[in-house]
């Protein structure tokens, strides 16, 4: 019979309540399993000694065998130190202790020999250990011990309450001697032999105890495989249920506007992929269910119209639309533009953002109650209780990244029955990470630019090579080109920051006079009107300069920009960074991003200022910037601890995340409903991660 692994740790013999509960607040082991999952960091191999002679400066950990041979008592600021004399043929070190001295002192023996395992210093002319493990010789050849020793997550709490690797090892140890080692097998045969596993039994006795580095590699591999196998299956279920449950509106055709507008106004020829992309769109638009789709397209790949025209579809078959952008300027952009497709459409098109007035408005809510208005574009104010639709059929949110989880629900609720939702984002979301967090949405991608556009020219120049760049400045500008310059703004320093934005201001004022230049400035702490004034300047050509924060990062379309400087570069992320080079390279002229630094960069710094000059492929920038930054980092807060996985890491892994999906899919497709008899281990691990919530962990 196999053990309850569902029983809470306070039962494990060794454990007891104080340890239980140190256990549960400092490693979240609240039961068996918990316990069995608590998978070692990294391993050490005890199978060598040292000789204290032997020791280098190195800060290693190392094991000695030696005798104690005296203790004294040193008072320091704060209580006191223990220090010991400890020595073997070769020499003398100490072992110091901080904390727990009475308890040392009365246990270990002066002149009996030990083993001690730790880092060691070097202070003063003479090595030291603090805190050693110390195990007397005799004790330490009984121990039954792998070569390869677990190094288990700790805490300074932890250590200081004395339970120790050791401690945590032993109690391991406890849990496989109460089990008999009988773990349930958790894949099925068939997968276990196609992808020639080791059992779960050996696995999870291999990741504690590993008899060999072969052995201890096959058991990472088949835990990791399992653990991104099991988030697989459940996003693709979660997906399945979602498309079984709710039921979205049929659009069921396509009708006038599209047509007309297809046929006789579309301002260019789609690209294959925007075609592509559009045809999945209409088909899950067109069948039962709710649509949650992702579109993924690298800056200026032409999302904005694939949004249009599926909104077009909504209206075709009575139904209203909206697209909500996360700032004004973008929104206003977006309206500008599309209000432009719709007049030979007579397509109603309105926009609401936070400086609506409120007459405007209230007309903007009966026309949308009553249907006149089809097409609602927006900000965040789209999201008030006020703003009701007589019936919403697909909600279109751009920039995706820039929008919480929370948000995408209101829009969702907006309805009696939610409406079709299309996310657009540009900062690329690596397939990876795709894979794993948005593995219940399905995915669309524009993985090709509009024909004509030249790749943009990326160069990293030096504040002192200013000069040099003002240069190319003007012979750009008297070219007929238009240049923005960009300042960081980053919340902690903002003060600072809008000193800077408005020092070079100034300069560049100084360098570039009027009347033969003209410049706008545009920043967060503008009035909207104000905002929209300069841009709309800067869009007239009237203004040759912007300069900006980087409210202009997202969307922002002038295709006669043809050069983006980015000040200060180094302090941006590489998505933005990658978001800012987009605002040109929009038109036919080759364009040109120029990133200034200062002299002194850290590593990061010039890896991403390297990628930028190196890539004008979003995803492979996203790739690198999911290196530098970790997962959590790069979702933003929002989504930050998503994944919270036990063993596999979701970069390093990328090869066994893939193999996991895929051999997720096979399974649910070969068994949707996982009744066959081989597959009985995977239905029941599912259901019992979904009961006992440790998959859920993984995704908000
Ligand atoms: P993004 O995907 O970054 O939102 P936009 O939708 O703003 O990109 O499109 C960028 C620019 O490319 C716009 O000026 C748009 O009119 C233009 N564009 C989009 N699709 C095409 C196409 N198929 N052919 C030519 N130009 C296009
Ligand atoms: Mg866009």
């Amino acid at each position: 019979m196999s053990i309850n692994l569902q029983t809470p740790i306070d039962y494990l013999k060794g454990v007891g309540s104080n340890r239980a509960d140190l256990l549960r607040k400092e490693l979240g082991i609240h039961t068996y399993q918990d316990l069995i999952n608590l998978f070692p960091n990294r391993y050490i191999d005890r199978t060598q000694y040292y000789k204290i002679n032997q020791l280098q400066r190195n800060n290693a950990e190392v094991q000695i065998i030696g005798k104690l041979t005296s203790f004294k008592e040193i008072s320091q600021k704060r209580g006191k130190r223990l220090v010991a004399n400890f020595m073997d043929e070769t020499g003398a070190m100490e072992l110091v202790w901080f904390r727990g001295q009475k308890w040392i002192k009365e246990s270990l023996k002066l002149n009996k020999p030990y083993v001690i395992f730790g880092k060691t210093n070097w202070f003063n002319g003479k090595f030291s250990m603090p805190h050693p493990e110390v195990e007397a010789l005799e004790a330490h050849e009984k121990n039954l011990r792998s070569a390869m020793q677990p190094v288990y997550p700790s805490t300074e709490k932890l250590s200081n309450k004395g339970i120790s690797n050791r401690v945590i090892s032993k109690i391991v140890q406890q849990l496989f001697i109460e089990s008999n080692g009988k773990f349930t097998e958790t894949l099925s045969n068939n997968l276990i032999d196609e992808l020639n596993l080791i059992s779960k039994r050996e696995a999870l006795f291999n990741i504690h105890f590993p008899k060999s580095q072969a052995l201890l590699a096959r058991a990472q591999f088949r835990l990791k495989f399992e653990e991104l196998f099991y988030i697989q299956l459940q996003l693709i279920i979660k997906n399945q249920v979602h498309k079984s449950k709710i039921k979205g509106f049929p659009f069921e055709k396509v009708g006038h506007y599209f047509n007309t507008f297809f046929k006789e106004h579309l301002p260019f020829e789609l690209t294959h992929a925007q075609k592509r992309v559009l045809k999945e769109i209409r088909a899950d638009l067109g069948s039962n269910a709710q649509m949650n789709r992702l579109l993924q397209g690298d800056v200026g790949s032409g999302k904005t119209i694939v949004a249009f025209m599926s909104m077009l579809i909504a209206i075709d078959n009575g139904f209203q639309a909206c697209l909500m952008a996360p700032t004004e300027i973008l929104s206003v952009q977006h309206y500008n533009g599309l209000n432009l497709l719709c007049k030979p459409l007579n397509i109603s098109i309105k926009i609401l953002t936070g400086s609506t007035k409120t007459s405007t408005r209230k007309k903007i809510h009966e026309s949308l109650e009553n249907g006149e208005l089809h097409i609602l574009i927006g900000t965040h104010a789209l999201l008030e209780d006020k703003v009701k639709f007589k019936n919403l059929g697909l909600a279109i949110i751009d920039e995706q990244h820039r929008f919480g989880v929370e948000q995408r629900s209101k829009l969702w609720r907006k309805n009696t029955s939610p409406p079709h939702v299309l996310v657009m984002t540009a900062t690329p979301i690596p397939r990876t990470l795709a894979m794993s967090v948005y593995g219940d949405l399905d995915v669309s991608v524009i993985d090709e630019l509009p024909p004509g556009r030249k790749a943009i020219k990326t160069v990293h120049r030096y504040d002192k090579n200013r000069l040099n760049v003002f240069k190319f400045i003007r012979d750009e500008i008297a070219k007929g080109r238009q240049v923005y310059i960009v300042y960081p703004l980053i919340q902690e320093s903002e003060s600072m920051d809008y000193k800077d934005l408005m020092d070079g201001y100034e300069s560049i004022v100084r360098d570039f006079p009027p009347p033969d230049y003209q410049i706008s400035i545009v920043h967060g702490k503008m009035k909207p009107a104000d905002k929209e004034y300069e841009m709309q300047r800067f869009i007239k050509g009237e203004t040759q300069i912007m300069v900006a924060t980087t409210v202009i990062e997202v969307g922002v379309n002038v295709p006669n920009a043809s050069v983006m400087i980015i000040e200060s570069a180094e302090r941006f992320g590489l998505s933005q960074l990658h978001q800012l080079r987009g605002r040109v390279g929009r038109g036919a002229e080759q364009s040109y991003c120029i990133l200034m630094t200062s002299h002194k960069l850290s590593n990061d710094s010039k890896t991403r200022l390297e990628t930028m000059v190196k890539s004008n492929d979003g995803f492979e920038i996203a790739e690198v910037d999911l290196r530098l930054r970790g997962p959590g980092d790069l979702m933003g807060t929002q989504q930050s601890g998503v994944l919270n996985l036990k063993i596999a890491d979701i970069i390093k892994d990328n090869d066994i995340l893939h193999s996991a999906r895929y051999y997720a899919k096979k399974t649910l497709q070969n068994d949707p409903k996982l009744l066959l008899t081989e597959n009985q281990a995977i239905i029941n691990t599912y259901k019992e991660l979904v009961r006992y919530k440790n998959i859920w962990n993984y995704i908000s």
